[in-house]
């Protein structure tokens, strides 16, 4: 007797607790360069996401919901339920110097850049960036985002602290940069590796946490503080490592002029065993094929950042040569020289950039538009290849944690009128990706709770998400 109600009892309390979305249900699968099938889509489909924040199951709505008789079911219908957007490269201390006028890079760096990044050593003004930040992406569905702090380890507390009340998985790091930049703002590579190994002990797996050595770049770093860097890679072998490459043509004379017995600017970071999996490079913009050949022999990804390559008129990332090399590549915003948090925007942007590429630079016949399933990829599976959490978001793959999107594509008036000559997935994809933006992205779950956007510090700008 006991038994048997233990037996009817128990499967219908799991079932119980755990939650049924319904939805038009995408996520990608495999990378479309070199798959015919890479992405799974149910029109009328059920992600299905545990009480521990896990997916248990995703499918048709009428095959997985009679697995499930007594799930709760949150309706969606007509809406596209994605995993939540990926940022492989964004400095969160820069959000409010976005949309700052006329420099290129380097000009970039030292008109405003530098002096906006001073102010996160005091750690009440870094919170209060914190937040609106991390506003921005819940806002704008991003549920991931490889961070840049600033040298001040305060500005990493300062995020990790305000990721945490989300429990958000975020990476980032401490800038490490000792020569190049105001006095204010220059560390020392004795101080560098203490503070970051510090930081390492502190936020690396500390909940959904992980942590990335962040030398700025090349220019900004002595050799000894590169080696210290590469120090603490050996010394915690599963942190990251992020930093820019190949961003601009100036830039890279510089480094050449730094480091002369290099053989090119990757070359630099490799010689300090920084290259390998888990190591993220910003931009590679201008890369040489034997540095694209080395990117994909070490494990290490590109972060492609296409509005603020534009922006700053860094020039036209080469998208299908870091395919053609097994490249791994994640989209990036690289706010604030970055235009936009929004990932339809940042990838708007990218087809953008690959027609600018088969109009100026290529042998027309060897570029082909950036096809909208590549371009979502980019910004979900891939991204969360190149930052090796595949295993964790990015995808519906049971047991992934469940952050994920709600899009809403008739939120304008302009969406749902152009929405009604669309026939395929992949239409309304392209769609979305052109006229898309925050105003489309209708909820954003992080492992399967809803989030709301709050406060702007101020308390002038307040809403919630219904
Ligand atoms: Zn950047």
């Amino acid at each position: 007797m006991t038994a048997a109600v233990l037996s009817f009892t128990a499967p219908a309390f799991a079932q119980y607790q755990t939650t049924a979305y319904r939805a038009s249900i995408l996520h990608f699968v495999a990378d479309p360069a070199v798959s015919q099938t890479p992405y799974e889509y149910y029109e009328d489909g059920v992600l299905v996401v545990g009480t521990d924040g896990k997916v248990k199951a995703v499918g048709p709505a009428n095959t997985v919901l009679n697995n499930y008789p007594y799930i709760q079911v949150v309706d969606y219908s007509g809406k596209i339920l994605m995993p939540g957007f990926i940022d492989s490269h964004v400095h969160y201390p820069q959000t409010e110097m976005i949309a700052s006028f006329g420099e290129q890079l380097l000009e970039w760096l030292n008109t405003y850049t530098f002096p906006t990044e001073q102010q996160f050593s005091n750690k009440t003004y870094a919170k209060g960036v914190a937040k609106t930040f991390i506003n921005e992406l819940v806002r704008n569905g991003t549920t991931t985002a490889l961070v840049f702090g600033t040298v001040s380890p305060n500005s990493v507390d300062a995020l990790f602290e305000e990721a945490q009340t989300r429990n958000m998985r975020l990476i980032a790091g401490k800038v490490m940069m000792d020569r190049n930049a105001p006095d204010y703002l220059l560390d020392t590579p004795a101080s560098s590796y203490t503070d970051s190994k510090a930081l390492i002990q502190k936020w690396h797996k500390n909940g959904r946490a992980l942590y990335a050595v962040t030398p700025r770049f090349a220019p900004t770093s002595t050799p000894e503080q590169l080696t210290k860097a590469g120090q603490l890679l050996q010394e915690f072998p599963d942190v990251y490592m992020h930093t820019h490459l190949s961003e601009n043509k100036g830039e890279i004379a510089w480094v050449q002029s730094l480091f002369p017995s290099s053989t090119g600017y990757l070359d630099v970071y490799n010689s300090f065993g920084l290259s390998r999996n888990r190591s993220v490079y910003a931009h590679g913009v201008h890369l040489r094929d034997d540095e694209f050949q080395s990117l994909a022999q070490t494990g290490s990804a590109i972060a492609f950042c296409p509005t603020s390559n534009m922006f700053l008129g860094s020039g036209l990332f080469n998208l299908q040569k870091a395919e053609q090399y097994g490249v791994k590549v994640g989209l990036g915003t690289d706010v604030g020289a970055g235009t936009s948090f929004n990932a339809f925007q940042t990838m708007n942007e990218a087809y953008k950039m690959t027609q600018l590429r088969k109009a100026f630079v290529d042998d027309p016949d060897t570029v082909n538009p950036l096809k909208a399933v590549k371009a979502y990829y980019l910004a979900t599976l891939g991204a969360a290849r190149a930052l090796s959490l595949e295993n964790q978001v990015g995808s519906f793959k049971i047991g992934n944690e469940a952050d994920f999107v709600v899009i809403n594509p008739n939120a304008t008036d302009l969406l749902k009128f152009r929405m009604q000559k669309t026939t395929t997935i992949e239409d309304k994809l392209f769609v979305l990706q052109m006229l898309g933006d925050d105003r489309a992205i209708q909820n954003t779950y992080v492992m399967g709770k809803k989030q709301t956007v709050n406060g702007y510090g101020s308390g002038y700008y307040q809403y919630t998400y219904n």
